[in-house]
């Protein structure tokens, strides 16, 4: 499922071909992916130039001097496919820009998005009105963290889930994050200390990070009608290494939290 790296990733290597970019042809291929797309889609994108490109947790943002935004989610199977060699049944969406890039929203099972938002009003458009902010931007510091956290029994990591606390981060990525900072998964997040939080905040921008950096690294898999993007599984220091040695000399142990595995050490997690 693509998270905030692959997202990332995606959006900056469409920047590639479509910043500064007219629209030249926009086909839509099929009514609906998790919901219908906009009935004016087509209308609305041909002709308007791509002004920038952005994402806000883990949505696409291509932005257009026609001050409407095309807001993209990739759901669990969605990927840009750039300058496919042929138009495959899952390419739902299909941008051509004016000097001739193919740009195809490809998305199998069809839990992906795509809506139109006036881009003034991209802030309190419904999905991301409750977000909280970006790990990546300023906003997230310790302070954020203690104040949501605060009298929480809840574990830490399911408050680092919730996205009205932290926006777009998954589970790979709260694990590794946490096992960085050195802070027990199940821990009540009230009880975390402001030191360990402190920890965190770094920890969580470096796991992303690199992520977006390893990522980055093989765009031209985009046009790999394979192409698993992003993920760099080899780099994790306890997701999906139950049993395994930690570099502290403990061992990965797995529990299932929230009905998802999470991975931790219990020797230099406290
Ligand atoms: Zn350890």
């Amino acid at each position: 499922m693509p998270e905030l790296p692959e997202v990332e990733t995606t959006v900056r290597g469409l920047a590639r071909y479509l910043h500064g970019e007219r629209i030249a042809r926009v086909s839509v291929n099929r009514a609906d992916l998790r919901r219908a797309f906009p009935l004016e889609l087509a209308q609305v994108l041909t002709g308007a130039t791509v002004t920038a490109l952005g994402r806000r947790a883990k949505y696409g943002l291509i932005h257009t001097d026609r001050d409407v935004t095309m807001v993209f989610h990739l759901g669990m199977s969605g990927r840009w496919r750039i300058e496919p060699e042929r138009i495959d049944k899952h390419d739902h969406l299909v941008l051509e820009t004016g000097s001739g890039h193919v740009l195809a929203l490809n998305d199998a099972r069809r839990f992906g998005s795509v809506d139109l938002v006036d881009t003034g009003a991209l802030e309190s458009w419904g999905p991301f009105r409750a977000l909280g902010p970006e790990p990546l931007g300023e906003a997230l510091t310790a302070r954020h963290l203690a104040r949501a956290f605060a009298g929480r029994a809840a574990p830490i990591k399911t408050l680092l889930l919730d996205q009205r606390i932290v926006a777009g981060l998954g589970n790979i990525y709260v694990c590794e994050a946490l096992h960085r900072a050195r802070i027990r998964p199940d821990k009540a997040a009230g009880r975390v200390s402001r030191a360990a939080l402190e920890r965190l905040v770094p920890a969580i921008r470096q796991v992303l990070a690199e992520s977006i950096e390893a990522g980055g690294s093989t765009i031209r898999d985009y046009a790999q009608p394979s192409g698993e993007l992003g993920y760099f599984a080899s780099a994790w220091r306890v997701y999906g290494r139950e049993g395994e040695a930690c570099s502290c000399g403990g061992r990965v142990a797995r529990f299932v939290q929230g009905g998802r595995s999470t991975f931790w050490c219990p020797k230099c997690q406290k």
